[in-house]
């Protein structure tokens, strides 16, 4: 049986709900894994699916998490709901084969997302050299090797002939397999609810990543912490709560208003009939930058509005150089520390997509004055491009053409778009220093 039909048949099984209108293909020619399409020839007389039509629901039982995988009971209690958690999790769930529950759907999941840059070869990355991916690359790098020493190495040394007899297979507990599974499920998790923290949605992570979304995801947060009811439990003392008093509406008053227990996907706008019969239907993983897409998805947009190239270590190093102290970053009273950064929210002092400085005046300015600041903010995008094509580093040009002649491995379609990307960022911050200085 192929993996789609798998697939399809774990869908069934599970009460998945998927909208008539949407289908799951894969992508057979690329090897590109699977996406969502909207079938045009199904819509009978809507010129248009509406803003806020629910899509598709997935009942949250058949999310994988640490709460619902076979060895929730040896995740220890700080790891629930965390990536590490879950990444060990789905580890024993992978390694189970037909014994796991989620079977059906691990079946179209890849055994590594080959296109992260971490996979890529030391020439590959060579190509990238001086641009924010290799920045955001050493962080993730950091975070990921932290997190198992920290936590699932002593894990699974405590547990791991445990879960191999349980899963029926010899699970490999090292550090570049814990990083491969890591790949698969941190492209693929999404925030579930106070209860399970971090989970594999089925069918919900199949849609691929716009900078400019069709739908959106929908839970219910709110939730029992402990045991994840939606309608108040015996954990009455412990019931999620984001504020304190102000309860004028008590949720058993309205009772059509009943929160449901799964997680959606709805339409986030109105999306037009297809003009040719069908057309992918895209989710956003967030306000990425390429550099974020290339080292946790493996793939770059050719144009993304949430782009740009990071001047926070030239202006560190200005501040220090000069003897003045980073400023601490400016929150507003009432906003919410989790929330989504709005597109001008953004602190890090950079060189939009547009091609605009941003962020620097916002710290110079305060210390040396607006003119002044003018001044440093050209300089800093100066030193940017310079570690950019700092020698060594084969310049624009000579990037463009070692992607072009690049026609195999693992990012074959990616680090083409990715190295385009990437230069075209390179172009927007030297045509900034340009018209700024001219
Ligand atoms: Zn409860």
């Amino acid at each position: 049986m192929d993996g789609l039909q798998k697939f399809k048949d774990f869908i069934k099984y599970n009460d998945i709900e998927l909208s008539p209108l949407l289908r799951i293909r894969h992508d057979d020619e690329n090897d590109q894994g699977y996406y969502v399409e909207l079938d045009g020839n199904a819509m009978t007389d809507q010129e248009f699916i509406a803003e806020g039509t629910l899509l598709a629901r997935i009942p949250k039982a058949s999310v994988l998490s640490t709460s619902s995988a076979g060895i929730s009971n040896l995740i220890p209690d700080e790891m629930h709901g965390t990536l590490c958690g879950l990444v060990v999790a789905y580890m024993f769930e992978r390694a189970s084969g037909e014994r796991s529950p989620w079977s059906g759907y691990i079946a179209t999941v890849p055994a590594v997302e080959l296109g992260c840059m971490r996979f890529w070869t030391a020439e590959q990355q060579q190509v990238v050299a001086g641009t924010d991916a290799a920045d955001v690359l050493r962080a993730a790098e950091a975070e990921l090797q932290d997190m198992y020493e920290q936590q699932a190495a002593p894990l699974l040394e405590r547990h791991g002939q445990v879960m191999s007899t349980a899963a029926g297979a010899e699970i490999d507990y090292g550090f570049e397999a814990f990083c491969r599974a890591a790949s698969v499920v941190g492209a693929r998790c999404f925030e579930v609810d106070a209860h399970i923290g971090l989970g594999m949605c089925p069918v919900a992570d199949t849609f691929n990543h716009s900078d400019d979304p069709d739908v959106r995801f929908e839970t219910t947060f709110e939730v029992c912490e402990w045991c994840g009811a939606v309608n108040g439990c015996e954990h009455e003392g412990f019931t999620y709560s984001d504020d304190e008093g102000e309860n004028e509406e008590e949720e058993d008053d309205d009772d059509d208003d009943e929160p449901v227990d799964t997680c959606d996907i709805v339409a986030h706008r109105a999306i037009p009939r297809p003009l040719f019969g069908t057309r992918q239907v895209f989710n956003s993983y967030g306000p990425l930058t390429t550099a974020e897409l290339v080292v946790k998805y493996g793939f770059a947009l050719a144009t993304n509005r949430h782009d740009y190239v990071s001047l926070e270590r030239e202006a560190r190093r200005w501040f220090r150089d000069q003897g003045f102290a980073w400023p601490k970053r400016q929150h507003h009273d009432d906003d919410d520390d989790d929330d989504y950064n709005d597109d001008d929210e953004i602190d890090v002092p950079r060189v939009d997509h547009d091609g605009r400085v941003r962020g620097v005046a916002r710290l110079l300015e305060p210390v040396v004055g607006r003119a002044a600041a003018a001044q440093i903010s050209i300089e800093l995008v100066r030193q940017r491009l310079q570690r950019l094509q700092r020698p060594g580093n084969p310049s624009g040009h000579e990037l463009q053409f070692a992607a072009g002649l690049e026609p195999a491995g693992p990012t074959r379609t990616g680090l083409q778009v990715v190295a385009g990307a990437l230069l075209g960022l390179g172009r927007v911050s030297l045509s900034a220093g340009k018209s700024k200085s001219g």
